[in-house]
């Protein structure tokens, strides 16, 4: 698959639920409304899109959500999906996680095939974390990462960025990440979803000024390595660990997308950060074969946009799109 733009389509994200266990306050609203369930796709019919997508070129597969690990049965969706790993057609299996459940499944997902899994944890005080995703324990997460690096999975941390929330503790997430062998990719908070009130201002950190901070205490080597996704990665001298960024706001990274999104309800987004989307549930409901599907898809990845527009500043702190992120997944 090749947009307008040249780019070639071989990653597809998919949020398998809008749920979740926890509701972190630049992501949701405390008092969310979800989708109806009756709207949202079965696993069977989620594992035959991703596979249509597997067979159109698709080399990557992320698993996110809302929270994909409290969807329930959600690894017979992880074992039908391993199939592509096994047979060659796929090269990665991954999925981005709250670790709630990591405890339980991280064995399983291993068992699969899933070698890679992102957790995201944007403080290490256990009051803050309480505060930041007004249901999550630091401690159960805790767990579902010994379990994940027990199983043999290599862990990255995502943090989003948070001004006078979890800045501070930049160079302490660096060293307890780096000390466990994990890569840290800290995220500049994205306008998506109304949260209430002007908070997105509030929160807005930059990631230009956070890395010439953390420049005063950490000597940041520029790298080339890249897993596919937007990070921008530094080596730490100190650490001898990977430090990434992500910026949408302050550097755009939509020249080389590689990306499109599919949600639970079969809505394919070909930009996190455009409205325009393409119904795919009703042309795999519409028949046993792929055709119409097939279609359907062929004529998305021909409307993908050139990139997002995000901004936040003193005038534009609103949603640059009125979904949340999860609905598309981060
Ligand atoms: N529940 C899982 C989790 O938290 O990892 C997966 C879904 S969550 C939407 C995916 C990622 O998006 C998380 O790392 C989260 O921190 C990030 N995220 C959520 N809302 C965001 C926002 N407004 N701006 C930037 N990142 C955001
Ligand atoms: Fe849930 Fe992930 Fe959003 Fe937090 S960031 S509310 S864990 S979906």
């Amino acid at each position: 698959m090749i947009d307008p733009f040249g780019r070639s389509i071989t990653y597809l994200r998919v949020s398998v639920t809008d749920r979740c266990d926890f509701r972190c306050v630049y992501c949701m609203a405390e008092d969310m409304t979800f989708l109806p369930k009756a709207d949202v796709l079965s696993l069977e019919e989620l594992e035959r899109l991703c596979s249509a997508f597997v067979r159109r070129g698709v080399r990557k597969l992320r698993l996110t959500g809302g929270e994909p690990l409290v969807r329930k049965n959600v690894m017979s969706l992880f074992r039908g999906l391993g199939r592509h790993l096994d047979s060659g057609a796929l090269d990665e299996l991954t999925l981005t996680t709250n670790g709630s459940q990591l405890e339980k499944y991280a064995a399983d997902l291993a068992a699969i095939g899933v070698r890679r899994v992102n957790v995201s944890m944007d403080t290490l005080d256990p009051a803050k974390f309480r505060e930041l995703t007004r249901w999550g324990d630091l401690d159960q997460v805790m767990r579902g990462l010994d379990a994940a690096q027990r199983a043999g999975l290599a862990v990255k941390i995502n943090a989003v960025a948070l001004r006078g929330t979890n800045d501070a503790e930049f160079p302490e997430l660096i060293r307890w990440s780096h000390g466990r062998g994990m890569d840290l990719v800290l995220i500049e908070v994205m306008p998506m979803g109304d949260i209430g009130g002007d908070a997105r201002l509030d929160q807005y950190l930059p990631l230009s000024l956070a890395r010439q901070q953390l420049a005063r205490d950490f000597t940041l080597e520029e790298t080339d390595y890249r897993t596919g996704g937007p990070a921008r990665y530094f080596r730490v001298a100190e650490t001898g660990g990977r430090l990434g960024f992500i910026t949408p706001l302050t550097h755009n990274f939509c020249e080389s997308c590689n990306r499109v999104r599919l949600t639970c309800t079969g809505t394919l987004y070909m930009c996190l950060g455009q409205e325009d989307a393409a119904d795919l549930r009703a042309p795999l409901r519409a028949s046993e074969s792929d055709d119409q599907l097939d279609a359907a898809i062929t004529a998305a990845i021909a409307r993908k946009p050139k990139g997002h527009d995000f901004v936040i500043d003193r005038r534009t702190h609103g949603p640059a799109v009125p979904r949340h992120m999860s609905v598309t997944g981060g």
